[in-house]
């Protein structure tokens, strides 16, 4: 009988050169008792690439993305924002220190959306880069039920990466503002997602979410209340094919860690300093990806303020491993909160001690003046989003 060799999967991809650049599939070993020995067989969730010839326009597109492949460990999050702003404009949201409540309040006006070919570009990037433990996440500063292509972006990044995990955050507020919207959560299932979170933000969401339970359950999609932290499944757990809707308690509303309200570096909240002297883990981990392929610090960044770039034109490698980058995480490392944002942030994450990576095999330099001139160098100039003032912001 054949054994599987003991440790039949790598955690990175290798480049085989005799596939002509494409990549070697992540590999599962299944018993066959007919043959009386283990085969290997592409994961179950399916390939995620191609063996046929790359075109030259392709072998370009995996030049130029993997020419960064280096450095910091891949991100557990690649956050895709599909739209900017929202028209519900709670006082209580980060969305009122990027939109005034004023006239238009209320209005598609001020409404950002990402192009579909911009998200599906940025999928296509991961894939390149052989990211197998990152998931995708489509929230940010705005409700992504809002973007009018949302489904057919979904089935297009679906189509181009078969097993990476796709997470929907919502506040549910697109349910409520846009008929039919039930429907179109099935066709997200149906187009590729593979969670669904709902914040029952408003009494409008937790009225409707009884008959979103019953329908849901209808079609065979698991529901599951108050998962915990964060989107409530890592990325090891839910997979392709996996479909299940989480409902989840607004921020603030039991006061456990998972649900605390946070200022978002002083846009949603009071600026706080309790945090000082505590590492922050998003630089290390996330890679919050704005409506128009812009990159700033982390997601609280609502406006902008630290900027490392645009992800587009086969970016995401140098933005995630540039300068602005790699310089906040030389200072978050040893607990320096010198960038203005942070100093005024409550973000505090878990397992800090697992950084710079999960296994704790790089090493990061220390702080210095050239990190030092590179955070100054990203907070220069006006923040991608034009900021509008808080109360607490204007002394
Ligand atoms: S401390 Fe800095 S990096 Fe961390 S969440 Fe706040 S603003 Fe972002």
């Amino acid at each position: 009988m054949t054994r599987p060799p003991k440790h039949p999967g790598r955690r990175w991809r290798e480049r085989d050169p005799t596939q002509d650049r494409v990549w070697q599939p992540k590999l599962d070993w299944q018993w066959q008792p007919r043959r009386d020995v283990f085969v290997p067989v592409r994961s179950h969730y399916g390939p995620s690439w191609r063996a046929e010839r790359a075109s030259e326009e392709k072998l370009a597109f995996y030049d130029r993305v993997t020419n960064h492949f280096s450095g910091q460990y891949p991100p557990a999050v690649v956050q895709i924002e599909p739209v900017e702003g929202c028209l519900w404009r709670c006082p209580s949201c980060a969305v009122a220190g990027i939109r005034h409540q004023g006239l238009d309040s209320g209005s598609a006006s001020d409404i950002r959306t990402m192009r579909v070919e911009d998200a599906v570009h940025i999928v296509a990037q991961i894939r390149c880069l052989g990211w197998t433990d990152t998931r995708i996440e489509i929230s940010g500063r705005g409700e992504p039920l809002m973007h009018p292509r949302l489904v057919e972006m979904v089935r297009l990044m679906r189509a181009d990466h078969r097993s990476i995990p796709i997470y929907l955050l919502t506040s549910g507020m697109g349910m409520t503002e846009q008929p039919g919207m039930l429907t179109r959560l099935i066709e997200l299932f149906g187009a590729g997602v593979n969670c669904i979170t709902i914040t029952e933000h408003d009494e409008r969401i937790v009225r409707a979410a009884l008959d979103i339970r019953r329908v849901l359950t209808r079609e065979g999609i698991r529901v599951q209340e108050n998962p915990g932290v964060g989107m409530g499944a890592s990325s090891k757990r839910i997979r392709p094919p996996m479909r299940i809707l989480t409902f989840r308690s607004p921020p603030g509303s039991t006061g456990t860690y998972e649900t605390r309200r946070r200022n978002m570096a002083g846009v949603a909240g009071q600026l706080s300093y309790e945090y000082m002297d505590v590492r922050c883990p998003r630089p290390f981990r996330e890679l919050a990806v704005r409506w128009d392929g812009n990159v700033a610090l982390c997601s609280d960044d609502w406006r902008g303020v630290y900027k490392c770039g645009s992800v587009l034109g086969g970016q995401l490698a140098a933005v995630w491993d540039g300068e602005p980058m790699v310089a906040a995480r030389r200072q978050l490392m040893v607990r320096r909160r010198d960038i203005a944002l942070c100093r005024n942030c409550d973000s505090h994450g878990q397992n800090t001690d697992n950084l710079p990576d999960p296994d704790i095999l790089m090493t990061l330099r220390p702080p210095d003046d050239e990190s030092a001139a590179a955070v100054a160098r990203a907070q220069e100039g006006a923040p991608y989003t034009p900021p509008v003032r808080r109360a607490w912001e204007m002394w």
